[in-house]
């Protein structure tokens, strides 16, 4: 890892005082940190002296993260594989709405909560990401569409369900929030952006209590603990019971509608019984269930369902009074699932 501090962590304040400790005029900082939001690197601060740009190169980084590969679907949806400085890579995806884009980071390097179902705890956890390197993502797709900042982005939602658990990585996704919804900068609102976590109760609790409210949306994939527990192992240290008691209190804290993700496995997740049991457990919550085909991993020997099959579970579900959604299967030519394109360049390269 470099070992320059990289100045897109630094808040406009910040880097005014970096500003005048090399005798420099403070308004630059303003100019320093719209330019570093867009994307810019310190050779492109065409409005700075070349003076000051290379004693900023000097001492720091501008951009943390950058573009390697960019794989463009049938269907529209966008995946890059993004280079760290440290030579790790992550991805994101990009999707195209009637509105916007939705722009789906990474949080970490790797994942260690190891889901039965899932390519980015392949190989466990390597590290977590910065606050600016989640930055740097967004930053780096909002460049690529040639966005702005503020009303000018190209990005309007984020949503946090590539590679990591973000509750994992807290002190750092809490920061990057900060960073993104900051008003002088891409300034996405939090009413736009959603955190997708397998589940970690106490920290749901804490999420509650920060003053930037997220869209809460839960990783289920099962009604009943000890099938849960078989497909992801994070549920042996936290029941379904104390997942429904923070959804709970982060819906009175913040009053957001939360969501459930839940992976339709074929044999394991999709079953009349599975649905019965799901309406029991969340009929009457103000909550969402959002349906997802599993994107078969090979490295993974789990089968996913018929588009019938999956139309047919979406059925029982709203006839008994949930309110849910069939996620559009986006990207499955381009390696659509979180981690499938990182685990392939890291074979390719080994
Ligand atoms: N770690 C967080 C967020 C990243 S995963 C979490 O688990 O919620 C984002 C979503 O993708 C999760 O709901 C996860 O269960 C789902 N997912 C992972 N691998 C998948 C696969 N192969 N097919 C379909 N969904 C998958
Ligand atoms: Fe990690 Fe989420 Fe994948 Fe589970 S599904 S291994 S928590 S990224």
């Amino acid at each position: 890892m470099t070992e320059k501090q990289c100045l897109l962590e630094l808040t406009s304040e910040q880097i005014k005082e970096v500003i005048i400790a090399l005798n420099e005029k403070g308004y630059r900082a303003g100019q320093i940190y719209k330019a570093l939001h867009l994307g810019l690197d310190f050779s492109e601060m065409t409005e700075l002296s070349k003076q000051l740009r290379e004693r900023l190169s000097e001492q720091f980084v501008a951009q943390p993260v950058k573009i390697i590969k960019s794989l463009k679907s049938v269907d529209g949806t966008e995946k890059f594989l993004f280079a760290l400085l440290d030579g790790n890579v992550i991805e994101g995806v990009l999707m195209k709405y009637k509105y916007g884009y939705t722009l789906c980071v990474s949080t970490q390097v790797g994942c260690r909560m190891g889901c039965a179902f899932c390519a980015s705890g392949l190989n466990g956890l390597v590290r977590n990401l910065t606050p600016s390197e989640i930055l740097g993502e967004v930053i780096c797709a909002n460049r690529y569409l040639d966005g702005g900042l503020a009303d000018k982005r190209k990005i309007i939602n984020i949503v946090m369900m590539g590679s990591g658990e973000p509750l994992d990585n807290y002190d750092n996704v809490i920061k990057f929030l900060k960073l993104v919804s900051n008003a002088s900068g891409i300034n996405v609102s939090p009413r736009n952006i959603s955190l997708s976590t397998s589940g970690i109760v106490p920290k749901m609790y804490d999420l509650a209590k920060e003053d930037i409210h997220v869209n809460l949306t839960v990783s289920l994939h099962s009604p009943f603990d000890e099938a849960r527990q078989k497909i992801m192992p994070v549920a042996k240290a936290y029941s379904i019971k104390q997942i429904l008691d923070a959804c709970a209190n982060y819906f009175d804290k913040t009053g957001r509608r939360y969501i459930f993700e839940y992976v339709l496995i074929k044999g394991d997740t999709d079953t009349p019984e599975h649905a019965e049991a799901l309406i029991k457990l969340l009929k009457g919550r103000p909550c969402h269930v959002n349906l997802i085909r599993l994107n078969e991993v090979k490295e993974k020997n789990l089968k996913t369902v018929t588009d019938k099959e999956a139309y047919r579970f979406l059925g029982l579900l709203e006839k008994g009074g949930l309110s849910a959604t069939l996620r559009r299967r986006m990207g499955v030519d381009i390696d659509g699932a979180c981690g499938q394109l990182r685990q392939r360049y890291i074979e390719e390269n080994q």
